[in-house]
């Protein structure tokens, strides 16, 4: 994976912005953070002993890597890398099949909004390399040809693509799966209370409602600010913004959340902030919304009871959907 030092300074003002805390902090907890997915990753653990904390929080990191070995396309060997190279499609492992499923599911219900095969619009743009660019747009609209997601499709492990030249892009989503099967392996191991935090992919595991997690959601255009605070206990809490990853040129920002009808990034909105029961969800859902602004993103949150959203608009009103303020504290 290709870093710069711009990039891992964002992560890391982004890591410190995004402030998690306590309540009534009780018995032994374990902080750790690791480099991977391209983005800092934080776990906290508690509800075991050290020792036993520390093997669990190894193991949850090191599923995150083999996951990044599958599903990454900057990885040599990953079905992703593998899938982008072949002319019709291939078999995949169970982990694909399951991100792609849910990619897919996603990608037909937003209307195209959310879309797994920008893999060449992505690296036109170079958003993970030292000098991103405007693309020409003859090579924008070259790639944008035969993709979008009737152009890909799963059946158990068999992906099909219709054109030889997509390439397939999980980074939408991946992540979000990541952080949900490093919480799997941390219960596995009988942790009672966790937080996996992957530059704003994250869940909060606890089992005690009077133990929830607090989390301070970024103000989109106020690093030091916190848009608002919310209270949560075994649900994940994703944020898609276009602060995370951009670079100014002539005055416009150009971030990495693209729409797919233009292969520019998406501007009807700063950032969008998911809760849902899975971290793959709300991240395929966080960047839909984002794609499809305010009014039709809260009309696709509508399709899915288990979600709720904080929307905030390319204008800096915010916009939540109708059980949001379930979990909002009051200040
Ligand atoms: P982050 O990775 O910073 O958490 P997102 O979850 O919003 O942010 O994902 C942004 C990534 O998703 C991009 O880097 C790109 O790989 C991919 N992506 C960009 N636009 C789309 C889209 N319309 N649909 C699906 N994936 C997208
Ligand atoms: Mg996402």
């Amino acid at each position: 994976m290709p870093w710069n030092r711009p990039l891992i300074i964002v992560l890391l003002v982004l890591l410190l912005t995004l402030t998690w805390w306590r309540l009534q902090p009780e018995g032994e907890e374990i902080r750790r953070s690791r480099l991977m997915m391209g983005t800092v990753v934080e776990i906290v653990a508690e509800g075991q002993e050290i020792e036993k904390l520390g093997t669990a929080v190894d193991g949850a990191f090191a599923e995150m890597e083999r996951l990044d070995k599958l599903l990454s396309r900057h990885q040599q060997k990953s079905d992703v890398t593998r899938l982008s190279q072949s002319n019709d499609g291939g078999k995949v492992t169970t982990e694909t099949a399951e991100v792609l499923a849910l990619g897919l599911n996603v990608a037909q219900r937003s209307g195209g909004a959310f879309d797994l095969t920008l893999g060449k619009v992505k690296a036109l743009w170079g958003l993970d390399k030292d000098t991103p660019k405007v693309p020409d747009q003859e090579a924008l609209t070259a790639a944008l040809v035969g993709i979008g997601p009737a152009a890909l499709s799963l059946n158990g492990h068999q992906v099909n693509k219709q054109t030889s030249h997509l390439q397939v892009d999980l980074g939408g989503i991946a992540k979000g799966y990541a952080v949900d099967r490093a919480i799997a392996v941390l219960k596995q191991h009988g942790v009672t209370s966790a937080a996996v935090n992957a530059g704003g992919d994250m869940y909060l595991l606890g089992q005690r409602p009077q133990r929830s997690w607090r989390i301070g959601i970024q103000h989109p255009r106020q690093q030091d600010t916190v848009l608002e605070t919310v209270q949560v206990h075994d649900r994940a809490v994703v944020t898609s913004g276009d602060y995370e990853r951009f670079f100014d040129q002539d005055g416009i920002r150009y971030h990495h959340i693209f729409d797919p009808k233009s292969g520019f990034p998406a501007r009807l909105c700063q950032s969008v902030t998911i809760i849902t029961d899975s971290v793959a969800l709300g991240d395929a859902l966080a960047t839909a919304v984002f794609v499809l602004g305010p009014e039709a993103g809260l009309q696709l949150l509508t399709e899915y009871p288990e979600a709720e959203g904080l929307i905030v608009a390319i204008d800096g009103t915010s916009y939540s959907s109708p059980n949001w303020a379930r979990y909002r504290v009051t200040p």
